[in-house]
């Protein structure tokens, strides 16, 4: 229960992710602790809890019959089926008949009977060795919660069920959860926890969903129903708006309309400083569909392409086909403009249930990317080669995520060779001059930078994950949030030394991190002498809106300033300032509340 009802305007401070304003309903998906009644039950109830048993799983069953035909629907049937493992655990004789005995023998309440057995389940599978069995656990207990709540009349609140518009608010919104939720039902979303890195607020951005992450405890002090306005601008989700604030927001949107139009304007034009200073500006996406916002936002091709996507919500891996199919269609959509398909980055919070990677301590620094690439080779293999093949249509590029040093990156080469030795025997096209570059994402491929950029082809800073590995800050983690520190004057040398070790061996170097989507940091990106930013489609025309309004002179002298100074705050002003001098028309959309 929330702590109480707020009546009144009364405003949530959370971390804005994902621009735009919206307003409606709540819908509140909270999934909180169970408390399960335990009491003694009278000879002549007993058969009457039995009874509750048997229509508890009955209803689960017709509930699970309908999420699978729903997600059949939207994903297809194979991966749908990952819900007859949860349909076998209503069938299992073993779970009725000792739910049962327990209450005939012991005449307990059926919730306290089915929930003691089905937490025994779960522990005694949680601890057996096999990955494939621990897995059956989770299964079990999405399938438990189900029927608890059957039991306890509690409703269950599936996201995919949501199709009335409304504003979602939860304790936390996984990219895959993301995936599945109808994009013409959630206005908006907001999370009580989570960070601008996090790959739900890309996701979010990607799908141009106003989101806000962070909020604590907004779960708990607002109700399903209550009238919100989320501004995905500043961050805030305002409880039962005033005509007020409804009417700044209204001028907000205005302001935002007139902005557009001036964007729309440069369209065509190219990402040049006003003293004629050619930058690339490209796109990152998630899946084959983004082709069209790559189009309709003016990016010069794709800077970014994560696979992981076409690997999530389903129950069995891509086949090579499906993957040459997926990259081949985008390869062939924006054909001539270069697309970077980064190898897969399963790991840290992209996970996959059927695969079998053991739960790890600490994901990110764990078995992740190309670590987990390099061993398990038929899944490389399989996107190797379905890269290699896209590559035929002549405007692909590859890179490789979490490259620490040359050893990898040589490993990971030297089965791309051997791949295209096996394409050619069997006669199957692909570009033979196919680049390779790195995702530079580790200190340690900074200061190997020289080493890795006479192999690679290009450098691509993953910022999200450079920022978290160099000061030691779980990009996911909220409580530290405040110091992920992009202007950090650690993380400003490290961007400079990257430049410099590409520009030496006459590669080019990008940026593809979340920094690149922040018109506040271009002018410093500019002066540390990066080559090409890349970022969600929709961010792009104000980058360039505001490239084009500035000078080099003053984007290196800001940049020498940032390499001498000690304070990332400082630096954080110095090219604030900058970017609101040159374009203040870009940041009119900050309300203070
Ligand atoms: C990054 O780390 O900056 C990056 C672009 O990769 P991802 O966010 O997918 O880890
Ligand atoms: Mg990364």
């Amino acid at each position: 229960m929330p702590d109480q009802a707020l009546s009144g305007e009364s405003v949530f401070k959370g971390n804005p992710v994902s621009i735009g304003v919206c307003h409606g309903k709540v819908y509140v998906l909270r999934k909180a602790k169970l408390s399960i009644p335990h009491y003694q039950v009278p000879e002549a109830d007993v058969q009457k809890h039995v009874e509750r048993l048997e229509k508890a799983l009955a209803a689960t069953r017709v509930q699970l019959n309908a999420v699978q035909g729903q997600v059949c629907a939207a994903i297809g049937a194979k991966d749908a089926s990952i819900f007859d493992a949860h349909l076998l655990v209503l069938e299992d004789p073993t779970l009725i008949e000792s739910v049962t005995n327990e209450i005939r023998e012991h005449k307990v309440n059926v919730e306290f009977a089915f929930h003691e057995f089905a937490e025994k389940y779960i522990e005694t599978l949680g601890a057996i060795d096999d990955p494939y069995l621990r897995e059956r656990a989770a299964d079990m207990r999405d399938v438990s919660n189900r029927i608890l709540n059957n039991l306890m009349g509690r409703t269950d609140h599936e996201l995919r069920d949501v199709h009335e518009p409304c504003i979602l608010i939860c304790e936390d919104l996984p990219p895959s959860e993301l995936a599945l939720i109808d994009r013409k039902a959630i206005l908006g979303f907001a999370t009580d926890v989570g960070s601008k890195t996090s790959h739900t607020a890309i996701m979010a951005r990607s799908l141009q969903i106003p989101a806000i992450v962070g909020l604590q405890d907004a779960t708990h002090k607002i109700t399903t129903g209550s009238h919100v306005l989320l501004d995905g601008y500043n961050g805030l989700i305002i409880l039962n708006p005033t005509d007020q604030t409804l009417f700044e927001y209204g001028q907000l949107i205005r302001r935002q309309v007139g902005l557009e139009e001036k964007l729309r304007d440069i369209q065509g034009l190219p990402a040049m400083t006003i003293c004629g200073k050619r930058l690339t500006l490209s796109a990152n996406i998630e899946q084959s569909s983004d082709t069209q916002a790559v189009k309709a936002f003016g990016a010069e091709g794709v800077g970014l392409f994560r696979t992981e996507y076409i690997f999530i919500n389903r129950s069995t891996l891509p086949t090579e086909e499906e993957q040459y199919q997926s990259y081949r269609e985008v390869a062939a959509a924006l054909k001539p403009a270069p697309v970077i398909i980064r190898t897969l980055d399963l790991g840290g919070d992209k996970m996959l249930s059927h695969l079998k990677i053991p739960t790890e301590m600490n994901p990110f620094l764990g078995w992740r990317a190309i670590r987990y690439c390099l061993e398990e080779r038929d899944i490389f293999r399989a996107q190797l080669r379905a890269i290699l093949r896209a590559s035929a249509e002549g405007n692909v590029k590859m890179m490789y995520p979490m490259i620490s040093g040359l050893a990898e990156l040589e490993k990971a080469n030297a089965l791309v060779e051997e791949y295209k030795t096996e394409l050619r025997a069997e006669g199957i096209p692909f570009d033979e001059k196919l680049e390779i570059g790195v995702m530079i994402e580790i200190p340690s491929a900074v200061l190997a930078a020289d080493s890795l950029a006479k192999t690679a082809k290009f450098f691509s800073l993953g910022t999200n994950d450079l920022i978290q590995y160099s000061l030691a800050v779980d990009r996911l983690n909220e409580k530290i949030a405040h110091l992920y520190e992009p202007t950090h004057p650690a993380i400003v040398r490290l961007i400079k030394m990257s430049a410099d070790a590409a520009h030496r061996a006459g590669v080019w170097c990008g940026i593809c991190g979340e920094m690149a989507g922040d018109p506040l940091l271009t002018p410093l990106l500019l002066g540390l002498g990066v080559d090409e930013l890349s970022t969600a489609p929709p961010l792009l025309p104000q980058i360039k809106f505001l490239i084009r309004r500035l000078k080099m002179d003053d984007a290196r002298e800001l940049a020498e300033f940032a390499l001498n100074c000690d304070s990332g705050k400082e630096i954080l002003e110095r090219s604030s300032a900058l970017a609101k001098r040159v374009a203040p028309g870009l940041f009119e959309t900050y309300i203070p509340k």
